[in-house]
């Protein structure tokens, strides 16, 4: 079998096991003689995946009970908007924390809506090279809620511990790290992701939301928009991605049953200190534009001395069975995205392979 090890940014690597586990189910889902994509939405074999998927994100993450889990479609993407539709009340501000270029999209998307007023953006001191730090953020002690970036896919960036906002709801687009680090949910009053990262395969969006926050949010919107259409629902509301969500639980299984969160973040900072350790170990050579506080652990972005040789690194790399390197259009240069499918010992083999190309072309 020709598996090659994959660094796409996402739809991303997935775990072999989720994946050979729908191939063998996917014809005769566990004895009904019909495939999990040809199941009713409402009917119990697939209720029962629906609500495994639910539970093991609630188990790995921790999600308390002052919190629904809503599983969502649009990407997070149709999040930059529902956030506003849903938690931004006429004659209220919302502030937004500018580290990228999805950040910078949230804040535009709600500014069509309402009020959004951008809290500080590190597009034009750094291009988005670092995360502000706590005293740069000085937040609005009445906006309805402050958005954050957790990480950001493109640049690279990520924030190493999340801002205070005192008694306003942070809400952060996690879409590129949740469930590679331990998190405090009870801090946030949303988190959403578009699961194609670390979660699963596109198609589902992940909404982890304050209760409150849903019972006071606005009713005067569609109700296929509203928060609590989903919540009240199970997120059964309308018919949802089910196949998304079965290959999602696939997914989550694997960690589940590899002891959750802790040994997935000692592998995540195993792999990302690996990466830039090569990185560092030739400054000559590698050019890591981020600030060393602001590295993203998920997406690790470097350049080469000219564009010649980033070409041929990727075309030497993919040969190699090495692929998706190649850094966001917007940005250039290299990009690995070690999401939790990809594992140590695939980045063990990046290394190995960036050494002998410095050594070849340095
Ligand atoms: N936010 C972040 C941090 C992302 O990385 C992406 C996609 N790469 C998006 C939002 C947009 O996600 P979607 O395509 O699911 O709308």
């Amino acid at each position: 079998m020709a598996r090659v090890v994959n660094f796409n940014a996402g739809p991303a690597a997935l775990p072999l096991a989720a994946l050979e586990r729908a191939q063998r189910e996917l014809i005769d889902f566990e004895g009904t003689g019909m495939s999990i994509l040809e199941h009713p939405h409402r009917e119990p074999p697939y209720g029962k995946v629906h609500r495994e998927a639910i539970a093991l994100l609630r188990r790995l993450l921790g999600i308390p009970e002052t919190h629904h889990v809503l599983l969502m479609q649009g990407g997070a993407r149709a999040q930059f908007a529902l956030v506003p539709m849903n938690l931004l009340h006429p004659g209220k501000s919302a502030d937004y924390v500018v580290t990228g270029t999805w950040a910078k999209q949230a804040a535009e998307e709600a500014a069509l809506l309402g009020k959004a007023r951008v809290v500080v953006s590190t597009e034009k001191d750094k291009k988005f090279a670092r995360i502000p730090a706590p005293s740069e953020l000085e937040v609005d002690p009445g906006a309805a809620y402050v958005h954050i970036t957790s990480n950001n896919t493109l640049f690279g960036t990520q924030w190493p511990s999340y801002p205070d906002t005192g008694g306003v709801p942070l809400i952060a687009d996690m879409t590129s790290d949740l469930l590679s680090r331990a998190i405090d949910v009870s801090k946030f009053g949303l988190i959403y992701a578009g699961a194609q990262k670390n979660l699963g395969p596109a198609g589902v969006t992940v909404v982890i939301v304050r209760k409150d926050l849903v019972a006071g949010a606005r009713a005067d919107i569609p109700q296929i928009f509203r928060y609590k259409s989903f919540a009240d629902s199970e997120s059964l509301f309308n018919t949802p991605p089910t196949f998304s969500i079965y290959l999602m639980r696939n997914t989550l299984q694997v960690p589940e049953e590899q002891g959750g969160i802790p040994p997935i973040e000692k592998e995540t900072r195993a792999k990302a200190a690996l990466l830039y350790g090569a990185i560092d170990a030739r400054p000559e050579f590698w050019k890591a534009p981020v600030e060393k506080g602001s590295r993203s652990q998920m997406n690790v972005v470097w350049r080469l001395p000219t564009e010649e040789l980033e070409k041929k690194f990727l075309t030497e790399a993919t040969a190699a069975n090495l692929v998706g390197l190649k850094g966001h259009r917007s940005v250039g240069g290299v990009r690995a995205s070690i999401y939790t499918a990809v594992r140590l010992p695939d980045v063990e083999k990046l290394v190995a392979f960036m050494e002998g190309f410095a050594e070849r072309n340095g």
